[in-house]
């Protein structure tokens, strides 16, 4: 069977952000193709033989299709993709996610429902940024290798941040980790990540912690205190991060401090094949 080359496991650096020092998990190294979270997220499907397309639905420039157009790549079946919509401009100019998973074969379509769309089709299909139970063999692995870091370095009080799109990664990690899981919400409000976390899992006790920020940040919108945190980040430190969901992150990080025990390590989910559209559109609006 074809499978990705993985580096795992993935390497633990220390920054320090606003004067708190931080241990970043660097998933970003994991595989280029397929950079951190998704390479966990998909994971149980690295080892399946697939023959038949892979389908799913989402938004146009998203981080799981991408990954999603590399793994069908890698499995030789197609892929197929529905979206609500794709702005002209666009299609004209691709860019981002977007442009790489179309380079990758990806056969996207637009529809009124998507996920009806997609759920009709014939094939493998996977949900919206891959939030399913199939998600949690790999994010067990991401538990197990953060427990033998802890156990290495005789840290027993660590603390696990993340950003979350549909909770999926945080969810099963708290579920496999001893160690409390905060995240904040980037895309809905904390009721809709809250309801993720139920989907996937009823029993609260496995629910990570939601820390929230008092001002609204809609995803994929821009804002310039997102943005700037995302430069200084850049500037001091050799670390790319990611820029939808990364930014939110940090932000929530430096509001809840007090939150925090001593030992404190931000997973950094990958996602920069993504970066350069985001990039673009920053620059035209702030420079
Ligand atoms: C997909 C993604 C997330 C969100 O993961 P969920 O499991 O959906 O919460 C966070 N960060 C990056 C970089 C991602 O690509």
């Amino acid at each position: 069977l074809p499978q990705p080359k993985l580096d795992l496991p993935t390497p633990v650096d220390t920054i320090t952000f606003h004067d708190i020092p931080l241990l970043i998990k660097r998933d970003d190294l994991i595989a280029c193709e397929f950079s951190g979270n998704k390479a966990r997220k998909l994971y149980a499907y690295f080892k399946q033989n697939i023959q038949t397309p892979i389908v799913s639905y989402g938004s146009n420039q998203s981080n799981a299709m991408y990954s999603l157009s590399a793994l069908a790549k890698l499995k030789s079946v197609e892929f197929v993709y529905f979206t609500h919509h794709i702005p002209s401009y666009l299609k004209q100019n691709p860019i981002g996610n977007y442009h790489e998973a179309l380079k990758n074969g990806m056969q996207i379509f637009e529809s009124d429902e998507p996920e009806q769309s997609a759920q009709n089709h014939d094939g493998v299909y996977i949900p919206e940024g891959g939030a399913s139970s199939m998600a949690e063999e790999g994010v067990k692995l991401l538990a197990n290798e953060i427990i033998e870091y802890a156990a290495e370095h005789r840290i027993g009080d660590l603390n696990i941040f993340l950003p979350s799109g549909t909770g999926t990664t945080a969810l099963y990690l708290q579920k496999h980790l001893p160690f409390k899981v905060y995240t904040t919400e980037c895309v809905g409000d904390a009721a809709y990540l809250k309801k993720q976390f139920s989907l996937l899992e009823q029993d609260e006790q496995y629910h990570p912690t939601i820390l929230s920020l008092k001002k609204k940040y809609h995803f994929g919108k821009l804002y310039k205190e997102l943005y700037d945190i995302w430069l200084q980040l850049r500037k001091s430190t050799d670390i790319e991060f990611e820029m939808l969901y990364d930014p939110k992150g940090f932000l929530t990080v430096a509001h809840h401090r007090e939150e925090f025990s001593n030992h404190l390590m931000y997973i950094h989910g990958g996602g920069l094949q993504g970066n350069s559209s985001m990039l673009k559109r920053y620059q035209r609006r702030y420079g």
